[in-house]
């Protein structure tokens, strides 16, 4: 039988070894998987080169092409998507910008005759630097996340698409909302046989709401129209406001607002909206529009590639689903 005094001692030498190994073991541990650097994978030197303009600052810098396609899948994607999406990510950023590359973009060139390609995703595809994604997810979201990028660029590494043996235009989007992609005839001008209407679904998180207001007078402002003008019991009533036509996946192709007519990416762009799958709703002086999805739908849908690669799909299927008629090819 032990006796008391020394049942006592045996508890804290018990306590002891806990705390011991909580210090010395568990903490170390929990703070380095927390804070501690992780071995940042590397990009190796690449004999394609990106003269690319930083529209913030105004500057020009080189860097290899998969260096570049890093930072445009961080800047266009949400980096927690599954890998086989970020990879889709990466062969149409790639595809873009090597078709730039061969055949100068005179929307760049106008700006600038030594760059190739803009950050500014209202001129090409967005793009950021390591310190800018430091900031966007944090150090411990910087480890993780800029190491799972680098590697769905390297396991596609020179992997493009074309159509007919030519890089095709990857034209992309956030989210069709769920109601499928649109051709590409529909938003405009030129019909192309590889950016045709898809199938998509399965991503509810993609397809939210969302609302604008506008005041009539706004809305005269912005559209060249007359509605401030009209009665207001001519703008309850179905003939000022009317949707005209429908695009083949049932967007908005054109409306007539009070007698004028103006086509559905027209009316997107000159208010701004996140869709041309859009509604709306007469208010006191105001019109409120509802859109679901984002963006101009055609090509590859974001969310809808998420949802594939959690369905089990790889990088190829969901771009061959996207991208109509395209093969798989590889820079030389
Ligand atoms: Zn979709």
């Amino acid at each position: 039988m032990l006796r008391r005094s020394q049942r006592k001692r045996i508890k804290l030498a018990v306590i002891y070894i806990v705390a011991a190994v909580l210090v010395l073991v568990v903490l170390p541990w929990a703070l380095y998987s927390l804070f501690g650097e992780r071995e940042e994978l590397q990009i190796q030197e690449d004999t394609i080169r990106v003269q690319l303009l930083r529209h913030e600052s105004n500057k020009i810098i080189e860097l290899g092409l998969e260096e570049y396609i890093v930072g445009v899948v961080a800047a266009e994607m949400p980096a927690a998507f599954p890998p086989e999406a970020l990879k889709a990510q990466a062969v149409a950023a790639r595809t873009y910008a090597v078709k730039r590359l061969q055949v100068p973009d005179p929307r760049i060139k106008k700006i600038s005759l030594q760059a190739d390609l803009s950050s500014d995703p209202a001129i090409n595809q967005a793009w950021i630097d390591n310190d800018e994604m430091k900031k966007r997810w944090g150090i411990t979201g910087y480890n993780t996340y800029r190491n799972k990028i680098v590697s769905a660029v390297l396991e596609t590494r020179g992997q493009v698409l074309l159509y007919g043996g030519q890089l095709i235009d990857p034209v992309y989007h956030a989210s069709c909302g769920g109601k499928g992609t649109e051709n590409s005839g529909e938003v405009w001008k030129y019909d192309i046989p590889y950016l045709q209407a898809v199938a998509c679904s399965g991503h509810p998180e993609g397809n939210k709401e969302a609302t604008a207001v506008f005041q009539l007078t706004e809305l005269d402002r912005r559209l060249g129209t007359q509605l401030a003008a009209l009665p207001a019991a001519k703008l309850t009533g179905n003939s000022s406001l009317k949707i005209n036509e429908k695009t083949v996946s049932g967007r908005v192709k054109s409306v007539s607002l009070a007698g004028k007519t103006i086509s559905g990416t027209e009316v997107r762009s000159k208010l701004g909206l996140s869709s041309t799958w859009f509604s709306w709703q007469m208010e006191k002086n105001a019109i409120k529009f509802t859109t679901i999805g984002y963006g101009h739908a055609v090509g590859m849908c974001q969310y809808g590639a998420k949802a594939l690669a959690m369905a089990g799909k790889n990088c190829e299927e969901i771009l061959l689903h996207y991208y109509t008629g395209v093969t798989m090819g590889k820079v030389k």
